[in-house]
């Protein structure tokens, strides 16, 4: 055996024992709330899905599909080259204006998943000499974002303004000034605070309120990652800024893989962020841009939840019903103002367990464990559709508690 087959198959085997390994489920149709599965006895099978981050339902939406088609044939199937070679078309432009103007800012920034944003845009604004404080529960991709900037991190306890600040305090202490004055060379050391506007796991809100508050106080950068929360939250599903009534983060991040059913990420913010982000962040220069089908794609997603703010309005609807009916079956569920709804359960295989009797009557409602969520927190993480009837709600809930007393 070679040292890679040693290695694999120990890990493997490691992961199979601690309920973690993970593979992967073909589906046999659009994403979309019912679709097509293939079982692992080869058979197909139509499932109620409450799995998806296509929370507005629009991937399999005929005009957005025909129009999408109609960009293929415009604009060819690849880019060609990256923005600041050749890859630079008309549809990536436009939709830049599309989403600064959705988000009410000055500017955004196209990058090809919300993973290369995060990534690229951390690295870009933090070097070695600055700080970081981020939310212990944010995701991977800020986590790989700070990693790449090499700044120094301060994790703080998921939402806990009070633990923020004294992480604040302990850096500008360990310094001797505050973090805006002190200075490396003549440049100042730069501190961010990020956050997920939507904790991709719990499906609560950052408060991007005291986090403006604390962010101006300390002289501090503030940016948000509204993956879920583009199209979801505030009233026209504008994200936290709109929810709040207040103004948006320094930075925002975002992506066009979830509610807007393309694919994509973004940076929005003032001209010159975007201008630095153009020249800085890596994984912006050295990747091909999107397809000009999909950035055209995109923007007719985004304008069309301009066009039909009842959707993102049904969504709540249903976030609303659905957790009313699971405490009406006796769970105890927080209301949320998100589209995603975690069931927690605890250990690992009692949640595989109930998420595979829930495929048994119909219902795709994957069980979250182990590395994505911590050990011994393993949870059903229902994320609704606006498209989801109540009577599908309905059942699910009773689905649900039923499975988890086991019988
Ligand atoms: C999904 C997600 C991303 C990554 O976005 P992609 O476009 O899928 O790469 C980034 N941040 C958060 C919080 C997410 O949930």
């Amino acid at each position: 055996m070679s040292i890679l087959d040693d290695f694999t198959k120990d890990a493997l085997q490691k992961m199979q024992k601690a309920h973690t390994y993970r593979s992967l489920r073909r589906m046999e149709s659009p994403e979309s709330s019912h679709v097509k599965v293939l079982g692992a006895d080869g058979t197909t099978r139509e499932l109620l899905q409450l799995a998806s981050n296509s929370y507005l339902d629009l991937a399999d939406v005929r005009e957005l599909k025909e129009a999408m088609a109609r960009a293929v044939v415009e604009w060819g199937t690849g880019s060609g080259g990256a923005r600041l070679t050749t890859g630079n078309k008309a549809p990536h432009e436009d939709l830049e204006k599309e989403i600064a103007e959705f988000k009410g800012e000055e500017s955004a920034l196209l990058f090809d998943t919300g993973y290369m944003a995060n990534v690229g845009t951390i690295s870009a604004l933090c070097g070695k000499e600055d700080i970081i404080f981020s939310d212990e529960l944010n995701h991977a991709s800020i986590i790989d974002g700070i990693r790449l900037s090499k700044a120094k991190c301060y994790v703080y306890r998921h939402g806990d303004m009070g633990h923020l600040e004294s992480c604040i305090r302990n850096a500008e202490n360990s310094g001797g000034r505050p973090l805006g004055e002190r200075l490396i060379g003549n440049s100042p050391v730069r501190g961010l605070i990020v956050t997920d506007a939507v904790f991709s796991m719990d499906g609560d809100l950052a408060k991007l309120p005291d986090l403006l508050q604390i962010s101006e106080e300390h002289s501090l950068l503030l940016m948000t990652d509204e993956a879920h929360a583009t199209g979801v939250v505030g009233k026209t599903g504008r994200g936290l800024a709109e929810h709040f009534g207040c103004r948006g983060a320094d930075v925002t991040v975002g992506t066009l893989s979830k509610a807007v059913a393309a694919e994509g990420g973004f940076v929005a913010g003032a001209r010159q962020l975007t201008e630095f982000l153009k020249n800085k962040a890596r994984s912006f220069i050295f990747s091909t841009s999107m397809s000009p089908a999909v950035a055209q794609g995109a923007r007719n997603a985004i304008r069309f939840i301009e066009e039909h703010p009842e959707r993102v309005q049904r969504l709540r609807d249903n976030v609303q019903f659905f957790c009313k009916a699971l405490q009406q079956a006796g769970l105890s569920i927080p209301s949320t103002e998100s589209a995603i709804v975690p069931i927690p359960v605890g250990d690992e295989a009692k949640a595989l367990e109930v998420a595979d009797s829930l495929l048994n009557v119909g219902l795709l409602i994957p069980a979250i464990r182990y590395p994505t969520v911590p050990k011994g927190k393993a949870r059903l993480r229902a994320s609704l559709m606006a498209s989801h009837t109540f009577d599908e709600l309905a059942f699910a809930a009773k689905s649900i508690a039923k499975a988890l007393r086991g019988k």
